[in-house]
């Protein structure tokens, strides 16, 4: 296995991210730079848009949050790479989340670029941020929770646990759907779309075997593991489709990652192999715990898992994400018969 050496500007920006900084605007590659755009009270602090350069102007891949704050840094960001906001032509969103997705509407508003994404997302974004149809995704939500067991008493705060940062997106569709395998046609980069559902259904990484770098998105990232669950907007089985994704991309040929949250970084196989070591535990551990009680619904179990600090302090937003990746978890085990799924009121599970 080579060593994991890293590029001088690559140290900056991982010290910045190590340092609880916001990184600078970096120019990673002639044509290509990085631009931090914050986002407002969140662990990941920032979101890193890429700044494309094209003959007449730019394109950018993710967008950011929705907030003033987000949109002028990017605008400061395109100032020091020397473009204006009327420079963009395009916009590539990874993945239909707010912190990637939330400003692109913004940003056609002010340039006339057109909205990329996945046809897999694009068909999530009405009922995900369209007043009109937020309610019957909250009743689904609801009716997920109750089946995995989540008490009577917490459903409504969990089921419309995410209904706060929904003034960060501006509902926008896009403008072109992106495909697996799909060439962008960008002058100047011979980017192609690599789709990677799991994070999200229709999450899109971008590889340009040219410069040989990889835009991870969320897909890939140098510490932490993205969020693979089921939901009511989810396939029923996410985490086959992300370990599938992980295979598809371990076998790119790139230098490195540019991912869309903390730091870039070398060595893409092993990191793919870390995160797939880190499922298989967590699926052993899922496996045990119901095997030692033998009928229990998936909250239950959520509860009696190792996560990063004790449950009864984790707030309700990251109660319903671990709730939803514990079923995420059981699913793929269910699917190769290592559990067993009991349907009724609740959802029961039992070893194999
Ligand atoms: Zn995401
Ligand atoms: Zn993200």
């Amino acid at each position: 296995m080579t060593k994991f050496v890293v590029t001088p500007a690559n140290v900056a920006q991982r010290d910045a991210w190590a340092g609880g900084a916001i990184p600078e605007v970096e120019r990673v590659r002639p044509g290509l730079w990085s631009v931090p755009v914050p986002i407002p009270v969140n662990p990941l602090r920032y979101v890193l848009v890429y700044v494309l350069e094209l003959p007449d102007g730019v394109a950018i891949i993710d967008a950011g949050w929705n907030t003033d704050e987000a949109y002028d840094a990017l605008v400061a960001g395109l100032a020091v790479a020397g473009y204006a906001i009327t420079d963009v032509k395009g916009v590539l969103v990874t993945h239909i989340h707010p912190d990637h997705y939330g400003l692109a509407g913004r940003v056609r508003e002010m340039s006339g670029a057109w909205i990329a994404l996945h046809p897999a997302d694009a068909r999530l974004v009405r009922e995900r941020y369209d007043d009109a149809a937020i309610d019957s995704l909250v009743e689904r939500e609801r009716e997920l929770l109750r089946r995995c067991g989540v008490p009577e008493l917490t459903l409504d705060e969990l089921a419309g646990a995410s209904m706060m940062i929904r003034h960060v997106v501006t509902m926008a569709r896009p403008d072109r759907l992106v495909e697996d395998g799909d060439e962008l046609g960008l002058p100047g980069w011979d980017l192609r779309a690599v789709w990677t559902p799991g994070h999200s259904p229709g999450h899109l990484c971008f590889v340009s075997p040219a410069r040989r770098v990889l835009f991870s998105g969320d897909h890939v990232l140098a510490k932490i593991t993205p969020i693979v669950a089921v939901h009511p907007q989810s396939g029923p089985n996410p985490l086959a489709d992300y370990l599938d994704s992980l295979a598809a991309v371990r076998k790119l040929d790139v230098e490195e990652v540019l991912p869309a949250h903390e730091y870039r970084f070398l060595e893409l196989a092993e990191r793919v192999d870390t995160v797939m070591a880190h499922h298989d535990e967590r699926l052993a551990e899922i496996e045990r715990v119901v095997g030692s009680l033998d009928g229990a619904a998936c909250w239950d179990l959520a509860t009696r898992l190792t996560w990063s600090r004790p449950w009864e302090t984790i707030p309700p937003f990251m109660r319903r994400a671990a709730n939803n990746e514990t079923l995420a978890h059981l699913a793929w085990l269910e699917a190769r018969g290592r559990v067993r799924r009991v349907a009724g009121e609740q959802d029961l599970w039992f070893p194999a």
